[in-house]
């Protein structure tokens, strides 16, 4: 029945071939010429299979543990050198006619405000999110045809990308929309979006379907294929994700993997990004009703088994993790975080009344987005403002091409610096500028090729006399 190649959810994502894996995972969590196998493979920078990716999630030997820890780290120096990317989330809409028990905005919920933008009210938030000096947006909408049709969520994205101010520019709309036809998909595509987000909350089937007992998300078959549809409606970058807490992690891991490994075998290219939340707590939301909350340790092994496995692929941990977790993430495999985030409809201009909250989840890690870029260089990272890639026309495989050979560093890390320069220019504290500027004179001695550099420190200057949006 498990056919990676299939159109149907159930065969690429087959029960029986999860609960086979996680047998086999478990039978060999204390084999060490096996697990020894398996990060030598892992080592050789192609990536694992779902099943060797579970026996290292199993793993009970703390020598290779700590083993599989340093080559995730490794890895994600090799492919991601020290650059973190930056983004933001915007909350549009949070009408919605479905009936998630883990998400406030369900529709059974009357006691959360329901708020939808109106064209206006974006441009404010945008502005709002550009002043902070955010360059790349994951726009977020409740599943509801009436109050959220795609006629409105296109305009959003015209709008958003319409907007200049000052030197702001959203130049990157990542959408978060529930599951829908190819055509829609093919409409987003044309509307120029960066990366389709959904995530699949559980892959499991039967958990799946009592955790969405109603509205059209209750399909699970529908919402699993969702992915495929993106892609024949011509979207390259498809962003996957679990909501870890709602089932056993080890069938969510393996499931994942085994999406994953779906789309690189229909599609020739996987995932452009993996997400990692974790449930949190929320309006009528308790976490702890959840049996399946997963601690920092098992979150972090996660992390590091999911980088050695899809090295190529950015993985995206958001501010509902506390400034702490996420400093440990980044160093297993973490490539994009998000800062100075709001998870309420119109939140970003404005702090919302206590009895009008409209918020998704608590965020726990509550600083400015100038104190994140200030942590990540104090910890040795480069923040980056970079959406190069999809401006230039790399995507889908040409993207994966150059990222598993590992060429597009040459392209990332002058982008970062320049895009980090623009940031530094026009929104940062004189501390971060101070600490940003040395940065950049260290790092620009890093830059391999000589006629790089001297195109980079040409752009630099120009970005000092006022001029922007340079990349390669
Ligand atoms: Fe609606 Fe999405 Fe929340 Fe489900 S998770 S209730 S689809 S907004
Ligand atoms: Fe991302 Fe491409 Fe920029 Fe690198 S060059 S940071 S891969 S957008």
């Amino acid at each position: 029945m498990y056919n990676p190649t299939s159109s149907k959810a159930e065969e690429f994502i087959s029960h029986e071939e999860v609960l086979a894996t996680l047998e086999y995972a478990q039978q060999n969590k204390n084999n060490e010429d096996l697990i020894d196998n398996i990060l030598e493979k892992a080592k050789r920078r192609k990536g694992l299979s779902h099943r060797e990716a579970s026996v290292l999630l199993a793993c009970q030997i703390e020598e290779k543990n700590q083993e599989i820890y340093r080559l995730a780290e490794q890895i994600k120096k090799d492919f991601y050198g020290n650059r973190i990317v930056l983004f933001a989330p915007l909350y549009i809409s949070n009408y919605c006619v479905n009936g998630c028990v883990y998400c406030p905005y369900h529709a059974q919920n009357k006691h959360i405000a329901r708020k939808k933008l109106t064209q206006e009210e974006i441009r404010t938030e945008v502005m709002a999110l550009q002043d902070m000096g955010h360059k790349r947006l994951a726009i977020e909408y409740g599943e509801d045809p009436e109050m959220n049709p795609m006629d409105y969520i296109l305009e959003c994205i015209d709008t958003i990308y319409s907007i200049k101010h000052k030197n702001g520019a959203i130049r990157r709309v990542n959408v978060n929309i529930a599951a829908t036809t190819v055509e829609n998909y093919r409409k987003l595509a044309e509307a120029g979006i960066g990366t389709y987000i959904l995530f699949q909350e559980t892959y499991h089937k039967e958990s799946y379907e009592k955790l969405h007992p109603t509205g059209p998300k209750h399909n699970y078959a529908y919402h699993t294929e969702a992915m495929d549809r993106a892609m024949q409606g011509g979207i390259d970058d498809v962003g996957l994700g679990v909501l870890f807490g709602l089932e056993l992690y080890k069938y969510e891991f393996a499931a994942l993997l085994m999406h994953a490994e779906h789309l690189e075998a229909v599609y020739g290219v996987g995932p452009h990004t993996i997400s990692v939340p974790r449930i949190r707590r929320a309006d009528d939301i308790d976490p702890d009703v959840f049996d399946n909350g997963i601690d920092d340790d098992i979150f972090a092994k996660i992390v590091a088994c999911i980088r050695v496995s899809v090295p190529y692929t950015g993985m995206i941990v958001s501010t509902r993790e506390s400034q702490q977790c996420r400093e440990k993430l980044l160093h297993l495999g973490v490539s994009q975080v998000s800062g100075g985030s709001r998870t309420s409809v119109g939140g970003y201009a404005e702090q919302e009344p206590e009895d009008e909250r409209s918020e998704q989840f608590e965020v726990s890690d509550t600083r400015s987005l100038d104190e994140v870029v200030k942590w990540l260089m104090e910890l040795g990272y480069i923040p980056s403002f970079c959406t190069a890639c999809y401006r230039e026309g790399r995507t889908g495989d040409r993207f994966m091409e150059l990222c598993k050979n590992q060429q597009i560093q040459n392209c990332c890390h002058p982008n970062a610096l320049m895009t980090l320069k623009e940031y530094l220019e026009d929104y940062a504290s004189g501390e971060t500028k101070r600490l940003g500027e040395d940065l950049i004179l260290k790092e620009m001695e890093h830059v391999s090729s000589e006629k790089v550099k001297r195109i980079a420190l040409g752009n630099l200057q120009d970005i000092e006399q006022g001029k922007r949006d340079f990349r390669f």
